[in-house]
């Protein structure tokens, strides 16, 4: 045995490449998620024989000035992440800035990239090292060019599949993204065969054109959020589309492809009472805090680790359920299995099973049973009607109908559901408000005019300017004793700009600024009041729509802040005694 001796670079990087570098499929991941990085809004990506005689993939991303073309292929170069302090709450795809070094130092890679206003520049490596550079002429955006995968590494080359195989790999990857990113248009072209070809489009829509599966055509749509932050758009194969076969089960994290068993048992425990007929198909789009998901647990991060995955589990099988809600006649034998109310949460359930692994099928179940019954028990404990802990069962497409100008009536899976608009409007703009002011960046709106008030008392605003900003607001005092507005916060009422701003000023009663930040929850509340909809306006079909999707979206969604009721359920079976029918 030799010496202990710290590897060339070269030889680390290769073989750090074995991990992040299986195939070419692999390649075209870290590249597309780079483009999505850097905020590209049209993706390329062409292959050759399978991706490993060429990959290419362009973008119209930020681009790299010249520094950044040199830096890119080192390892550990990475412009995402400053400190380990980052690594708890990643938000783009790349930190590791490992994937370029890598591939540079197994295939042969020119990369070329140009940034705003500046001039494109290139450099070209092979094996790791580099074999020319210099500027180019191209529009804002990058090309990375991929040749020769493995031509180093016979022995990884020889793992490879067939090029059919291979190039069925890598368009799955793209079809992934493509899915998740339905706001980016995709293009995927092998051996001159245009394989994938998306433009802009609506979630739905981009998941019928790329999934292929008829249960796609006309999948249901269902939100479900927690309180505890987590919240699950799904999209549901309709349980009489379910059939034999194996149909697309993709799952998203924060719109990251993820690789997961354990979710596939849990929505097909909740499509259980149909299971003779085939397995469900469905695309789950789960958002978590970024703190409370690990994807640095897996170098090419297919796989992550919740930190309460029940919770996350259990939203999801409460979509799922919702399947079944309203159409108790498709369900084999007419049983529909007990489950909590319309709609229920997974509420800040005490966690069960919290580090559990499902292994197998029986697992699951058990597992699943008892989501199911800590879900009774829950209702038993705090009843159905008004709990902060609900969701809204609502499915978007459902119509929506307004009336007296002020209440939206709208269908859910079990019942019908009348809607507050000013409540809901005000629920809405107070969670945005409020993570707006945490994540010290509310998005606002300027005044075409400003508005002008006057305060009372000398240099009461003097010094509160920045404050103001951080609850969204541009102000500027100007002579002794007057206050100019020159922004609010989006969805604010522009007309209640000076009592707004008034409201605020008054409720400090401390000489220090931060008082109105320390008071955020109290501020969010008033501005959350001047919300732009209010009680007896006409809304367009649009704006109930959106209305209700982001009520559905918020994590309490059942109250405003002032604890009045946002919604009035009321259930089929209430209207079936009203009506005599029992
Ligand atoms: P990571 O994505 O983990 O940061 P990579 O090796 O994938 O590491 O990329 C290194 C760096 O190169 C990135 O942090 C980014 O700054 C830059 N980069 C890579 N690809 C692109 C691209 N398509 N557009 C703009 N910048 C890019
Ligand atoms: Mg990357």
């Amino acid at each position: 045995m030799g010496k202990v001796k710290v590897l060339p670079k070269a030889a680390a990087n290769k073989i750090a490449a074995g991990e992040v570098v299986e195939r070419p499929a692999s390649v075209v991941k870290e590249l597309i998620e780079n483009s999505i990085d850097a905020g590209a809004d049209e993706i390329r990506v062409i292959i050759k024989a399978g991706g490993v005689g060429e990959i290419s993939v362009y973008d119209n991303g930020r681009g790299m000035n010249k520094e950044a073309v040199l830096l890119a292929p080192e390892r550990f170069a990475t412009s995402k992440i400053e400190s380990e302090k980052d690594l708890d709450s990643v938000k783009s795809f790349g930190f590791r800035g490992e994937a370029l070094s890598s591939i540079s130092s197994v295939a042969k890679v020119r990369i070329a990239s140009a940034a705003k206003n500046e001039k494109g520049f290139f450099v070209e490596i092979d094996g790791g090292e580099v074999k020319g550079k210099g500027e180019i002429i191209m529009d804002q955006g990058t090309v990375v060019k991929v040749r020769d995968l493995f031509y180093n590494v016979p022995a990884r080359r020889k793992f490879l599949k067939s090029k059919r195989a291979e190039t069925r790999a890598v368009a799955e990857v793209v079809r992934r993204y493509a899915v998740s990113y339905p706001e980016i248009s995709f293009e995927l072209i092998s051996d001159g065969k245009k394989l994938v070809s998306a433009d802009k489009s609506e979630p739905a829509d981009r998941i019928a054109e790329i999934l292929n599966d008829p249960w796609a055509e006309e999948p249901v749509e269902i939100f479900h959020s927690t309180p505890s932050g987590a919240a699950v758009r799904g999209f549901f194969a309709p349980a009489e589309k379910v059939k034999p076969g194996r149909p697309t089960q993709w799952l998203f994290v924060n719109k990251r492809p993820v690789e997961d068993k354990r979710v596939r048992y849990v929505v097909a425990e909740a499509y259980e009472a149909i299971s003779k007929r085939g397995k469900p198909g469905f695309v789950l789009f789960a958002e978590v805090p970024h703190e409370e998901v690990d994807v640095n647990v897996h170098p090419r991060k297919s796989e992550v680790k919740f930190k309460d995955s029940s919770v996350v589990y259990r939203a999801i099988f409460m979509a799922a359920k919702q399947i079944f809600k309203s159409k108790p006649d498709v369900v084999d034998g007419g049983q529909v299995p007990k489950v909590g109310g319309a709609g229920r949460a997974a509420a800040d359930s005490k966690p069960i099973a919290h580090s559990h692994t499902v292994q197998t099928p029986e697992e699951a179940i058990s597992f699943t049973q008892s989501l199911l019954e800590t879900a009774d028990r829950e209702e038993e404990l705090h009843g159905k009607a008004g709990s902060e802990e609900e969701a809204i069962g609502w499915q978007k497409d459902s119509k929506i109908l307004q009336a007296g100008n002020s209440y939206l009536i709208t269908e859910l899976p079990e019942g019908i559901m009348i809607v507050d608009q000013h409540a809901a409007a005000e629920r809405i703009l107070y969670e945005k408000v409020l993570t707006g002011i945490q994540k010290g960046e509310i998005p606002m709106q300027a005044l075409v005019v400003p508005v002008d008030v006057e305060v009372s008392g000398e240099d009461l605003f003097k010094g509160w300017e920045e404050q103001f900003e951080k609850l969204g607001i541009k102000a500027e005092s100007f002579g002794d004793d007057m206050v100019r507005i020159r922004a609010l916060p989006a969805g604010v009422d522009p007309k209640e700009a000076g009592e707004l701003f008034l409201d605020l000023l008054g409720g400090i009663d401390s000489a220090e600024p931060s008082a109105l930040e320390e008071n955020e929850k109290d501020a969010a509340a008033k501005i959350a009041c001047k919300s732009a909809i209010k009680f007896g306006d006409p809304l367009t079909g649009k704006e109930a729509d959106d209305l209700l999707s982001s009520l559905a979206e918020c994590g309490n969604p059942l109250s405003c802040p002032h604890g009045r009721p946002t919604t009035y359920q009321i259930p089929y079976k209430k209207l079936e005694q009203l009506f005599g029918r029992t």
